[in-house]
């Protein structure tokens, strides 16, 4: 299995920013340490190479992306310099139920209108980052359908699953699964995503909602309780064209391993109708008990079952890295599933 991973990662580094809902002032849970001590990981259990990913420019992030959302993601910070201030660009007032699409010429406005919650700062280097978290995407994505290697890992930092086309959130700037599996598209591939990360991926769905050249499946907590609150109930199918090419799975809080896998087992017989020719997993570790954002109560042990499942597809299949905070415990935690995956 090749691995991608972009060093530069650790310049963007929310870590010191409060984390929104935290009724304790919590500092945020998406720091560097998170993507580094998978990397250690995955370089220990030496799954094989560890390479730097390839540019392939902003066309990929385009084709998913509004540009307006891309230019206050590269422009944002410096801009908001210049109006002499050292705060990170966070909104104050957001553009829900909004009376009209016009975009506000303000810097505060049009971080409200693109930006849909409080934990997800536009710093210094945010954009240099997750523009690399896609790259890394991308360049396994295209190892993996030129064939060479079956399965590849894009070890992405921010996430992305919560980035829709033209709003941003969850920790999430760029949808890297969804840049990923369009991208296959164009290259005439037939991509399925499972989504197995804690929290549902709204942004996937968003950008896929009225197509069925990409399959989404998501197993998550349900959206009456947990973050992100607004999409992912079970019937949420898809739009026109889209219609029976999206399926979300609401699973309880404490979920057990019986239940999930019984879940992710129905799912995966969606994603088997589909006939697809390559996967796409948005892998989130949060979905194991201890996780700072999680309830559900599956162990290390429940992964290499997850992996199995997956890996059983015997399909060419990126695997990007979405959540997981518990930072201690990732390590062994990554190793579990691609163990089960990789069939060791
Ligand atoms: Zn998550």
């Amino acid at each position: 299995m090749h691995t991608f991973y972009d060093a530069g990662h650790n310049r963007h580094d929310p870590g010191q920013l409060p984390q929104a809902n935290s009724p304790d002032n919590d500092l945020s849970l998406e720091v560097p340490r998170r993507a580094t001590v998978l990397y250690e990981a995955i370089k220990a259990a030496a799954f094989g190479p560890i390479i730097a990913p390839g540019d392939f420019g902003i066309e990929p992030i385009g084709d998913v992306h509004d540009y307006g959302m891309l230019n206050l993601l590269q422009h944002g910070y410096r801009l908001w310099q210049e109006e002499k201030t050292s705060l990170p660009l966070i909104p104050h007032t957001y553009s829900v139920r909004p009376q009209s699409n016009r975009i506000p010429r303000s810097l505060w406005g049009m971080v409200g209108y693109y930006c849909f919650d409080s934990s997800t700062p536009i710093l210094a280097h945010t954009w240099d980052v997750a523009y690399w978290s896609a790259q890394t995407a991308v360049s396994a994505a295209a190892l993996a359908y030129a064939g060479s290697q079956k399965v590849t890992y894009a070890l992405c930092r921010p996430p992305g699953h919560h980035a829709a086309s033209n709003m941003y959130g969850g920790y999430c700037y760029l949808n890297n699964a969804a840049i990923t599996a369009n991208w296959l598209v164009q290259q005439g591939q037939r991509v399925a995503i499972v989504d197995v990360d804690y929290h549902h991926g709204n942004g996937t769905q968003e950008i896929f909602y009225g197509r069925s050249d990409v399959l989404y499946c998501s197993l998550h907590a349900d959206p009456f309780n947990e973050y992100p609150f607004f999409w992912g109930h079970g019937d949420e199918y898809g739009d026109g064209p889209g219609r029976s090419y999206n399926f979300n799975y609401p699973l309880p809080r404490h979920t057990d391993e019986a239940l999930y896998l019984r879940t992710l087992d129905e799912a995966l017989s969606k994603v088997r109708l589909f006939v697809p020719d390559i996967l796409v997993i948005s892998l989130g570790l949060d979905i194991i008990a201890g996780d700072p954002a999680g309830s559900f109560q599956l162990t290390v042990d429940t992964l290499p079952k997850i992996g199995a499942r997956i890996g059983a597809f015997n399909l060419p299949m990126v695997i990007i890295q979405e959540g997981g905070y518990n930072i201690p415990a990732l390590g062994e935690q990554i190793v579990a599933f691609f163990n089960g995956l990789l069939g060791k």
